[in-house]
């Protein structure tokens, strides 16, 4: 058989070589029966308990994403009117199982319809513990149990959260899913684990054998081709690196001997591993994000104001770059960016909805201010596209400064940078020199150069692989200003973790990257064969 490459959606990046393995989908036989009524109502109820157990065993060993997940989870099988609607169909004579599918599917069935992403990501909760509980009923586990091959790229339909916690990643290679999105529960849990996902793929039915998952692009490439392994597996071992204490230790220079400084882009603090900081240069990008995605309200200002602090503390001198709010586009936030959007990575996006809604930039705005006290930290604006923005954003820091100051509270004003990631800025730079320094924010800039989507996936994917020419003038273009205003110019998007693009970044007259914290190791190897 010839190799074949089917496209999904790169959901988690990384990159996994293995047999494909069809994960058993537990679906279970709803109809079972275990009795007279009162049999079925115990047997659901113990259903129930075990998949609690279960539940609870999986949220005290997990992270506070997985614990959140879990914890809703567990608060539903405790809702009476669930239980009840369940309980009340088996007294009508329905088996425990079919019971428990339809009290849920109403509830799955809402969840999935809502217009807000927050709650659409519940419904595969809801789901998972619908199975997770049929499971129970029909073979007395959850799962049942299912011998797969270390390094398995494991192939699904949809999976819960809950059946990916249960998992053990530290063998397995990665997961391929027939239908899924990127901005599911599992999505996010499988990002935080570094496990390689692409969702979207459709049917795989039947396929099995030796297979490259290459979730940087989201593809499957089934009967890969023996160079096409090797190439594959140079980039894997490449990614070995970023383990390897020294590798990680030591200095990024190139042969040369020219100093590059690596920084680390920190998406969740929670996440960020000690050792990998202390390699780096300091943090070049803090995707504000984590404090607001994922919950039902903004954060308060000072629930901010000590997640800066920590982080420049943790920093421990060195710079900490936080970008303000960056939502709308590939990153929605329920109640705050518009659901009606015909296109929302053109829309009131970054830097546009933040000076459109002050109340929600304010708090972030004196966070920061306040923080700025305790160490060296900077400001990143995300999406400018109009000096005026910049312009904009640094009266309004100027007003919260002031009325600080006023209230005897301790502040200062932080540097102000901007994300180059519209081509505007880098086709024309002079005009944004009101920023104090750039970052190259490449995942849009791409997107925006090429006009392709960064979430389309397949062939619109296929635009964005590698450094466009393009591209790559606008970031020389960047280059050549940092050089003539003596202005910080670094590249924080992710061209910067890809070992292959750093050379040609390099070659560009780049020498400050931010890079993924799980990358920083093979980045330094890169750096160290150039030049
Ligand atoms: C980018 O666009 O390259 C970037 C770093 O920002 P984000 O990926 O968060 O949009
Ligand atoms: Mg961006």
């Amino acid at each position: 058989m010839s190799e074949r490459r089917i496209a999904g959606e790169p959901a988690s990046r990384g990159i996994a070589i293995g047999p494909l393995v069809r994960l058993a989908d537990g679906s279970a036989e709803i109809g079972r029966r275990h009795g007279d009524p009162a049999a079925e109502r115990a047997a659901l109820d113990a259903a129930i308990t075990a998949a609690r157990t279960e539940l609870a065993e999986l949220a005290a060993a997990a992270d506070e994403l997985a614990r959140e997940i879990l914890e809703f989870q567990v608060e539903m099988l405790g809702d009476p009117a669930l239980v009840a609607e369940a309980a009340e169909a088996i007294a009508g004579g329905a088996p425990a199982g079919a019971a428990w599918a339809a009290a849920l599917a109403g509830q799955i069935v809402a969840f999935g319809e809502a217009e807000e992403e927050y709650f659409r990501a519940r419904a595969g909760d809801l789901a998972d513990l619908r199975d997770r509980v049929l499971g129970h009923l029909a073979n007395g586990a959850a799962v049942v149990p299912q011998t797969l091959p270390a390094g398995a790229i494991l192939v699904a339909h949809d999976l819960g959260p809950s059946r990916f916690l249960g998992l053990d990643w530290s063998r397995l290679g990665g997961l391929a899913l027939e239908a899924g999105s990127r901005t599911s529960h599992l999505a996010m849990l499988a990002r935080a684990r570094g496990v390689p996902l692409v969702t979207g793929l459709g049917p795989l039915a039947g396929e099995t054998g030796e297979a490259v998952l290459d979730a940087a692009h989201g593809f499957v490439i089934l009967a890969p081709e023996p160079d096409t392994l090797a190439r594959y597996h140079a980039q894997r071992s490449a990614a070995g690196a970023d383990d390897d204490p020294a590798a990680l230790a030591r200095p990024a220079t190139t042969r040369s001997g020219e100093r590059v400084l690596t920084l680390l882009n920190v998406d969740d603090p929670a996440a960020l591993e000690p050792h990998r900081l202390a390699a780096s240069d300091g943090i070049g990008l803090v995707r504000s994000e984590f404090l607001f995605l994922g919950r039902e309200r903004p954060p308060e200002e000072a629930v901010q104001r000590r997640a800066y602090e920590a982080l420049l503390e943790a920093a421990a001198g060195r710079p900490v770059i936080v970008r303000t709010l960056d939502i709308g586009g590939d990153k929605p936030l329920p109640g705050v960016t518009l659901p009606q959007e015909r296109n929302p990575f053109l829309g009131l996006r970054g830097i546009r909805l933040c000076l459109e809604r002050p109340e929600l930039f304010r708090p972030q705005v004196r966070a920061l201010l306040r923080a700025a006290v305790r160490g060296n930290l900077k400001v990143m604006l995300p999406m400018v596209a109009h000096p005026d923005e910049i312009a904009e954003a640094r009266e309004l820091f100027a007003a919260e400064l002031a009325g600080l100051r006023a209230a005897g509270l301790a502040a200062a004003l932080p540097e102000i940078g901007i994300m180059v990631e519209v081509p505007a800025v880098a086709i024309r730079p002079e005009r944004f020199a009101a920023a104090d320094f750039f970052s190259i924010g490449s995942n849009d800039l791409i997107q925006y150069t090429l006009a392709a989507a960064r979430d389309a996936g397949g062939r619109v994917a296929r635009l964005a692989l590698g450094l466009d020419p393009a591209v790559a003038r606008l970031i020389a273009n960047m280059v050549d200003f940092g050089r003539e205003t003596g202005k910080e110019v670094s590249v924080c998007g992710d061209l910067a973790s890809e070992p292959d693009a750093v050379g040609a970044l390099l070659d560009l007259g780049v020498r400050r990257l931010s890079v993924a914290p799980a990358a920083l190791g093979r980045i330094k190897a890169a750096i160290a064969v150039h030049g």
